[in-house]
């Protein structure tokens, strides 16, 4: 299948995974449940040609957990994890890993989103990186509210769903963008 242009780089905890029903075993999660419609949108995008990257503060082995429970292993072309990187968003490190991991160059970030729910972190990070960022606004266990103008999403969405139709919008807009 023909490859989408635009790359994502997506975040778990309350962007795919609801927080509220993380079952741990000391700090690792054990299991937890998708957010209604979270799962069926990763396994479109990646039937539809989007290369998605994992970008997620946490254990390794809690998104295993949780990915293989829901069956989104092979949705993700890269898992990027803070335990590994040796550092939280929204160090660019993480971003400079997802990015490293598919062989992306700078000339790339243009078609680069990050996905996720918390400001401080996920947007704060993608901003100050250079991508464009989408807040998913769908758990209301952290504020949105912006504390610097770098917080600021580039897009915003409230549920899994919606994430599609952008995709396939800004996808669209790249493609035509190569049109002589
Ligand atoms: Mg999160």
């Amino acid at each position: 299948m023909e490859k989408k242009r635009l790359v994502v780089f997506t975040d778990i905890g309350d962007t795919i995974i609801d927080e509220g029903t993380e079952v741990r075993n000391g700090e690792v999660v054990v299991h937890a449940s998708c957010i209604p419609g979270a799962r069926d949108v990763m396994r479109k995008l990646f039937a539809s040609g989007y290369t998605i990257a994992m970008v997620a503060d946490g254990l390794t082995q809690s998104f295993h957990n949780m990915m293989e429970q829901h069956q989104l292993t092979d949705v993700f072309s890269a898992w990027i994890i803070s335990e590994e990187v040796g550092e939280d968003k929204p160090s660019p490190k993480m971003f400079e890993a997802a990015m490293r991991a598919l062989s992306l160059k700078e000339e790339d970030k243009g078609r680069i989103i990050m996905v996720g729910n918390n400001v401080l972190r996920d947007m704060r990070g993608a901003n100050r990186f250079g991508i464009r960022s989408v807040l998913m606004d769908w758990s209301d266990r952290r504020s949105f509210e912006p504390q610097l103008p770098e917080d600021v999403p580039t897009y915003r969405i409230h549920e899994p769903a919606a994430l599609f139709e952008l995709c396939e919008r800004l996808n669209a807009e790249l493609e035509g963008g190569d049109e002589p």
